[in-house]
């Protein structure tokens, strides 16, 4: 039988098919939920405050406004299921809190808050390219000393080895896709700011990364219809199974498939689903 196709495509869901169809299939076309994480969760927590942080003027962006952001988006998060449901103990919410201080502190040692020209914070974009919806969440877009778009992904995450440089920038590669179909200007530099080793990782669009980015869409397009149509969504083991929220249904790491929830039949379209994470 086959299953409905999403009707957008998005960075984490680029990668998270190619990380492991099968993940794909139980988040985005199932909608099975995903406990959160102590690192997602940290995560937004982080945006949140590094938002907060470019909504001041300029010359107020320093390190303790920051931490005072962070604070705030604490508050923000107290009460929310996704911190909640971590369920830590007062020790463990010091530790947590401690250690997005210090990658709210890493950020400085990356840029200049006070030079950035910003122009937009988690901005939701979303344009048709090649037949495809595509749509995706742009961090931070701000404009460079000659006026030139410059687009930010923030990551709490570890930054991957260097030979996987390409694959990391993909994600930025399609906002920087997204803005020229919206803005009519191609970025003349995106960047991804890994805050926890620290380390900006910057690349310039081309017309040879935009060709490839919009092949390599259209062939996760293609692929993700297909798998589909089929039915055929194949676990890819890897060290991303040690996180993975769908182990208990997964038959590559001996779980059973036949225990997985269906998706109810009156849920809402396929893209209803719930948002990756993207820290
Ligand atoms: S456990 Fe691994 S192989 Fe199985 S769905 Fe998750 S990521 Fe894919």
């Amino acid at each position: 039988m086959s299953l409905p196709v999403p009707s957008t495509l998005s960075p984490s869901k680029v990668t998270t098919f190619t990380d492991c169809a099968l993940a794909f299939r139980y988040s985005v076309i199932d909608g099975l939920p995903e406990p959160p994480s102590p690192w997602a969760t940290k995560g937004t927590l982080v945006h949140r405050a590094l938002e907060l942080l470019h909504t001041l003027p300029p010359d107020e962006r320093t390190v303790d406004a920051a931490l005072a952001c962070l604070d705030d988006a604490a508050v923000e998060l107290r009460d929310h299921p996704e911190y909640v449901e971590l369920g830590l103990s007062a020790e463990e919410a010091v530790e947590f809190h401690d250690d997005a201080a210090t990658l709210v502190r890493n950020y400085f040692r990356l840029e200049d808050p006070r030079a950035v020209r910003t122009i937009g914070l988690e901005l939701s974009l979303e344009a048709d390219v090649d037949g495809v919806r595509l749509r995706g969440i742009i961090d931070r877009l701000e404009l460079d000393a000659d006026g030139e778009l410059v687009v930010t992904d923030y990551k709490t995450g570890a930054a991957p080895p260097e030979q996987f440089e390409r694959r990391r920038l993909s994600g930025v590669h399609i906002y920087s896709l997204l803005c020229e179909q919206l803005l009519g200007r191609r970025p003349r530099r995106i960047q991804l700011l890994y805050l926890r080793s620290p380390l900006a990782v910057i690349a310039q669009p081309t017309d040879r990364t935009t060709r490839g980015t919009r092949r390599t869409l259209g062939a996760v397009w293609k692929a993700v219809e297909r798998a589909c149509e089929r039915d055929d969504f194949r676990p890819q083991p890897s060290r991303l199974c040690d996180y993975c929220a769908f182990r208990a249904y997964c038959p590559a790491v001996g779980g059973d498939p036949s225990a997985a929830p269906a998706r109810p039949a009156a849920a809402g379209p396929v893209d209803a689903a719930v948002p990756l994470p993207t820290a």
